[in-house]
């Protein structure tokens, strides 16, 4: 892989169904014109941004999807997400109405416990090489994380989850040895798991990854760490 320019002929998805048709060589001219590119924003900017729409939903004030019709038109054939997301699969943690975005701004990975599976890497990599528009990408944990919740209670008690979940718990599982529980209720202890797995997932994106090493290298790309809790409707950045 190098650069923005890697084996576009190979993705065939992202611009709506015109590339079921036969990937980017089959694309009419536009559409291509729509790829590459650099970010639209510088980082900071893309964080305020999301932190903005953040606090619209707090005060429950949506407005982003207010001209939802015209945006869908907009970005049909062609998408420049300004920042990405990877948060948890939880029906409570919906990314674009935490942060008051639309069709076509966020390129999001969802997943239990927002941990950092291959598939979800390997969305990112592709929006940063071949999208080139996301200058920030935020890992969003939560409040009474489930897939956290019950990955302490299995490592704890030395026990296996079933199927496929294990996986979830593996993955969890550095963030629940590299803290210590002390004298934390077990609600307290959820929290602190819950932060500390979001930090070492924003850790890992870039440690794991050349492209997003990059990126953040060359300051187009932002890896934050944040918390949202499930009763505030509050996004809280983590250090
Ligand atoms: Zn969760």
């Amino acid at each position: 892989m190098h650069g923005r320019h890697v084996d576009r002929g190979t993705f065939m998805w992202g611009a709506a169904g015109a590339l079921a048709a036969g990937g980017f060589a089959s694309l009419p001219r536009p559409v291509r014109a729509a790829y590459g590119g650099g970010p639209t924003m510088t980082p900071d900017e893309a964080l305020a941004r999301l932190m903005a729409g953040n606090r619209k939903f707090v005060a429950g004030t949506l407005k982003a999807t207010d001209a939802l019709a015209e945006r869908r038109a907009d970005v049909a054939n062609g998408q420049r997400p300004f920042a990405m997301v990877l948060c948890c699969a939880d029906s409570r943690v919906p990314p674009e109405q935490i942060f008051d975005q639309t069709v076509g701004d966020l390129f999001v990975c969802r997943v239990a416990g927002n941990i950092l599976e291959p598939g979800g890497l390997g969305s990112f990599e592709y929006a940063i090489a071949n999208i080139g528009s996301p200058a920030l990408l935020i890992v969003l944990g939560h409040q009474n994380c489930g897939a956290v919740t019950d990955s302490i209670k299995l490592v704890q008690s030395h026990q296996h989850a079933p199927a496929s979940i294990q996986a979830i718990v593996e993955a969890i599982t550095p963030a629940v040895t590299a803290t210590a529980q002390g004298a934390m209720s077990a609600g307290e202890y959820t929290e602190a798991v819950v932060r500390a797995n979001a930090k070492l997932v924003a850790h890992e994106t870039v440690a794991r990854s050349a492209i997003v090493k990059k990126a953040v290298g060359e300051h187009h790309l932002k890896v934050v760490a944040a918390r949202y809790g499930l009763d505030s409707g509050r996004v809280t950045l983590l250090d």
